[in-house]
């Protein structure tokens, strides 16, 4: 299958391109996005045969149907990251909580949030590509806390490709930060910017448009490429754990094939949800696919009212700074399905110039074919933590509790929903206790092992072995110091 430019295609491009080529260098065309010419149908056929299937076998077969140009070998090895999981034979658990509301954690890899659900084959299937290629490949990503760690664990090691990754030094949690300044490899360089993650993303920003880094990577030969969910490389993995957590409830006796529910998806730069809405158009039998905000409510506005205004919009710091975006990339990829190239070369073009854009009424009632939204506060999020912990028993990270608002609000209750738990409560731990115990502004180990006796569970080894790791990387500069410092790494 090949790949095609969501803002149209320029003169001097190809029409379309191969899966490498895309996820190699994935921005296309007038600054859009490479998506799939066509989706594979899946139907009930699909879902029949694969009752049984163990998660790689029910991923191999979906990437089978992309036929993308990936050797079979490769795809093997990296969907075998999957057995590094807490559960080697169901990497996904999907949890019940209470009547008809079910929880998919897809928490369980190496760095505790859903990043590695994607990055983790991702990584192995860029640097295959690339040695293949004889070219290298450097990945700059600046991480609000969860991609930062799940790229470098990926990464660290593969041949032909670096890692420099920006972080605010004052903007993740304990556990976010040593996971990356611990992690020892040659090829990964990790850099704390003085400042919070919006200077972090402007450090990046400067970096790409330099005409002197540029110079330096063209004449070490190194291209550039991006480990962040424009690229379609993460975006395939993400179509495939929604049908697994579909088969998972029919499993379970809740549910027949056929039977339609609600996904509900903790949504930022909007990857995730992305691969639901892909599914949904590859037959999986979904009511409505919920998209859960904070309080920087930019997805949730533009469901209800088809604006997607950013004009006097400021960036909030939430308790779950992972959905703390104003401009949420792959948005563009549904405008694409839905409105064709030239349209949403147009309403692209409105965000950039005026930082407004405005769907017609018809092009409204499209996206709410498939959307519905709402956001939660963090003193909200806070009250569903503490009583589905109270009620249920279930623990849940700030992320998840975003999305028990929407359900009430947007869901009908009769109607069974997969809520997406994106982090464990080890990441965000500080913000948990708080809502247990009442502990205020604690360190995170303090604060882990308080939640680890208030709710009876271990902390995961992993997690505890950071507090005694050698710290690898201690440089904290100002963003006006990058370039020098990530030139003298490579
Ligand atoms: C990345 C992330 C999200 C947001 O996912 P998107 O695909 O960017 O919408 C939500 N929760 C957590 C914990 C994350 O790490």
């Amino acid at each position: 299958m090949n790949f095609i430019q969501t803002r149209g295609c320029e003169p001097e491009k190809p029409q379309s391109i191969t899966f490498s080529q895309a996820i190699l260098s994935p921005i296309a065309s007038y600054g859009g996005l490479y998506v799939p010419e066509t989706l594979p149908n899946l139907g009930e056929d699909f879902l029949n045969k694969h009752l049984n299937s163990s998660y790689k076998e029910l991923a191999a077969d979906v990437l089978a149907k992309f036929e993308i140009d990936i050797e079979q070998g490769v795809i093997d090895e990296a969907l075998s990251l999957y057995d590094k999981f807490d559960d080697a034979s169901n990497p996904v658990p999907v949890v019940k909580v209470k009547e008809n509301l079910y929880v998919s954690e897809l928490y369980h890899g190496p760095t505790r949030a859903f990043k590695d659900m994607a990055l983790q084959p991702f990584g192995k299937i860029l640097s295959s590509v690339a040695q293949k290629r004889n070219e290298n490949y450097l990945i700059l990503a600046a991480t609000s806390g969860d991609t930062g760690p799940a790229a470098l664990e990926t990464f660290k090691n593969q041949k032909n490709i670096q890692v420099a990754c920006m972080y605010p030094a004052n903007g993740t949690s304990d556990v976010q930060r040593l996971q990356m300044v611990t992690e020892d490899a040659d090829n990964l360089k990790v850099i704390g910017i003085e400042g919070n993650f919006d200077d972090a993303q402007a450090a990046l920003k400067s970096l790409l448009v330099s005409p002197s880094f540029k110079a330096t990577l063209e004449k070490k030969s190194i291209s550039l490429s991006a480990a962040n969910s424009v690229n379609f490389g993460r975006i395939i993995f993400q179509i495939i754990y929604h049908i697994h957590n579909y088969l998972e409830l029919v499993r379970q006796d809740a549910i027949e094939i056929g039977e339609k529910v609600y996904l509900n998806v903790p949504s930022g730069n909007f990857g995730n949800v992305l691969g639901a809405f892909y599914a949904q158009d590859m037959g999986l039998p979904i009511e409505k696919l919920v998209i859960s905000s904070n309080e920087n409510n930019i997805l949730t506005r533009l469901i209800q009212t088809g604006v997607y205004d950013i004009r006097e919009s400021e960036l909030k710091l939430t308790t779950s700074p992972a959905m703390d975006i104003l401009k949420s990339s792959n948005v563009e990829r549904v405008l694409f399905s839905l409105y064709g190239a030239s349209r949403t070369r147009e309403l692209m073009e409105d965000l950039d110039t005026n930082h407004i854009y405005t769907l017609t009424k018809e092009e409204l009632a499209k996206l709410q074919e498939y959307f519905v939204a709402d956001y939660c506060s963090d003193a909200e999020g806070k009250a569903y933590i503490q009583a589905t912990f109270k009620n249920n028993g279930y623990l849940m990270d700030p992320h998840t509790a975003t999305c028990f608002k929407s359900y009430e609000t947007k869901c009908n209750p009769q109607i069974k929903s997969i809520v997406y738990s994106t982090a464990e409560w080890t990441k965000f731990s500080p913000v948990i206790a708080n809502a247990l115990t009442g502990e205020v502004n604690t360190e995170d180990i303090v604060a882990l092992e308080a939640i680890s006796k208030e709710a009876s569970l271990e902390i995961p080894s992993m997690v505890k072995a950071l507090f005694s790791k050698k710290i690898v990387h201690d440089s904290i500069i100002e963003k006006e110091d990058i370039e020098k410092e990530i030139v003298s790494f490579l």
